[in-house]
């Protein structure tokens, strides 16, 4: 039986013509002369009524049709007349491809808190929130490969098993295929790793940037956009512990091209989710509405969600050094009250209610932090003239505080390998790396931005373990 998505039913089917449609029953009600089925097919978050005279439908056929079951229903498209709808399908005939018993099935036509429903992550789809978030995610997945592609990036896929540490932060899952009761041993006592599969201790990778960086300095431009993994117990709303990172580097660019690139990006896909999901947004959007009127009045937000979107695309992004920085933060109200959690002076690494601060409360726009100083960043970090600080820039967003993170590379192999060794990094265990440095080095530059923070910023969502399919964080990995 051929059909149409919902979504195409509901925007070019000509009223009059027979249509079949297929998907899951949302509710079902009855009145005296007729019932009603609401029925929705993951295609949009609108869901199209289907209605049956009373006594047209079989006993057993209408007590099949509950919330949760999967049907086929074939009738004639007419105008609706209820409000609420333009169309509506008059049952000719209903096939039942799968029942739901209602004792049972968790998803009842009512609001789930959002705990809940992360326990039913299987099911989770099925509610207009997961769905409209789904299809966000996939416009915005979208947009990230067509930005790249039109302005002459190559996706360049990195490996997921590696040997190195990009970050040299040490939180890695190590991928291995040796006995774990009993693991061969060398003779000092340690895991042979030599006996493992790789022939070496392996890990999932934290980031892809030093294989991007071989990358850019052959293809010019390239972007990565894949899997990540951080065995980070620090189970907050913004951290997953399986995450999509995109990554792109960039030859011949240094800082200010870096962060020109990242402002048009980020401004690019967010346009192109606010044109390409209208309805899903406006759905979010008063979701968000809902959820705030139960907040304090001093913790609600000032814009709706389609407003922020709105005034990211179009402002723009405050950029200041960290020095500028941390001179506001010293000189602000929480921190002469004694009210940040964590004390900020010059050479701190800033907290997330630090970075919300900036951007919040004292610039209430997008900023991008730069030149931080060298001893809290990572080693392949362009060292400035100064000595002191790195070309680094950090792009901080309301409500999530960083959501990209980048820098120019350092391109001078002895200053590269210098700084290897003040942080205990072996240079030759990334003698690969530093090739590129020996062979035809060249400025270049590129950054991180978490894929799951973007959707929870453009989704309005609190909580990043609900704007990805399943999520995996600390004791959690059922589906
Ligand atoms: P944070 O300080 O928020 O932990 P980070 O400094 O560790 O971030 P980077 O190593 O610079 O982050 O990674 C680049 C980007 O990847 C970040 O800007 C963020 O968007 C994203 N990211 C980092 N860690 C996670 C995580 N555990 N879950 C989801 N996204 C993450
Ligand atoms: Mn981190």
């Amino acid at each position: 039986m051929s059909y149409l998505p919902i979504q195409q039913v509901l925007k070019q089917a000509p009223v009059g013509t027979d249509v079949t449609i297929k998907g899951w029953v949302r509710t079902k009600r009855e009145s005296k002369n007729a019932v009603f089925v609401a029925i929705n097919d993951g295609s949009t978050i609108h869901n199209i009524q289907a209605v049956a005279e009373t006594g047209q439908l079989a006993e057993d056929t209408l007590k099949l049709i509950t919330t949760g079951a999967c049907v086929a229903i074939t009738g004639q498209l007419v105008e609706s007349q209820g409000a609420g709808q333009a169309v509506e399908v008059k049952i000719a005939n209903v096939q039942i491809y799968g029942s739901a018993d209602p004792e049972k099935y968790p998803l009842q036509p009512k609001r789930h808190s959002l705990e809940f429903l992360r326990e039913i992550a299987h099911l989770r789809p099925r509610t207009n929130t997961f769905s409209a978030i789904l299809r966000v995610r996939h416009a915005l997945a979208f947009a990230v490969h067509q930005y790249f592609n039109d302005n002459g990036f190559y996706y360049l896929n990195t490996p997921i098993i590696t040997a190195s540490d990009a970050e040299g932060a040490g939180e890695m899952f190590r991928v291995t295929t040796l006995d774990a009761i009993k693991p061969p041993l060398t003779e000092e006592g340690k895991v042979d790793y030599s006996q493992d599969f790789f022939g070496r201790e392996t890990n999932l990778t934290v980031s892809g940037q030093l294989e991007g960086e071989l990358g850019a300095m052959a293809l010019g431009k390239i972007y990565t956009f894949g899997p990540t993994f951080r065995a980070e117990n620090s189970n907050t709303t913004r951290h997953l512990a399986e995450f999509w990172m995109i990554e792109p580097e960039m030859a011949f660019h240094e800082l200010e091209d870096n962060m020109n690139l990242a402002e048009d990006f980020v401004k690019t896909v967010i346009r192109y989710a606010v044109q390409h999901c209208a309805d899903d947004l406006a759905f979010l959007d008063n979701r968000l509405k809902e959820e705030e009127k139960t907040r304090k009045k001093e913790e609600q937000s000032e814009m709706g969600l389609l407003e922020k979107l709105q005034f990211v695309i179009s402002n723009e992004f405050v950029r200041l050094t960290y020095t500028e920085a941390i001179d506001i933060l010293v000189n602000s109200k929480p921190a002469k009250k004694g009210q940040f959690q964590y004390e900020v002076k010059w050479g701190v690494d800033l907290q997330s209610e630090h970075e919300r601060y900036l951007v919040e409360k004292h610039f209430k726009k997008p900023v991008i932090l730069t030149n931080y100083p060298r001893e809290i960043k990572a080693f392949y970090m362009k060292q400035d003239a100064d000595g002191k600080t790195v070309r680094a820039m950090d792009v901080l967003f309301p409500g999530i505080g960083e959501i990209i993170g980048g820098s120019q590379r350092e391109d001078d192999l002895d200053k590269l390998v210098a700084r290897m060794q003040e942080v205990g990094i072996e240079p030759e265990a990334l003698w690969w790396y530093l090739d590129t440095r020996r062979f035809g080095s060249a400025p270049h530059a590129g950054f991180g931005l978490g894929f799951e923070r973007l959707v929870l910023f453009v989704t309005g969502m609190g909580n990043i373990r609900d704007v990805i399919p399943f999520p995996r964080a600390p004791k959690s990995a059922e589906f």
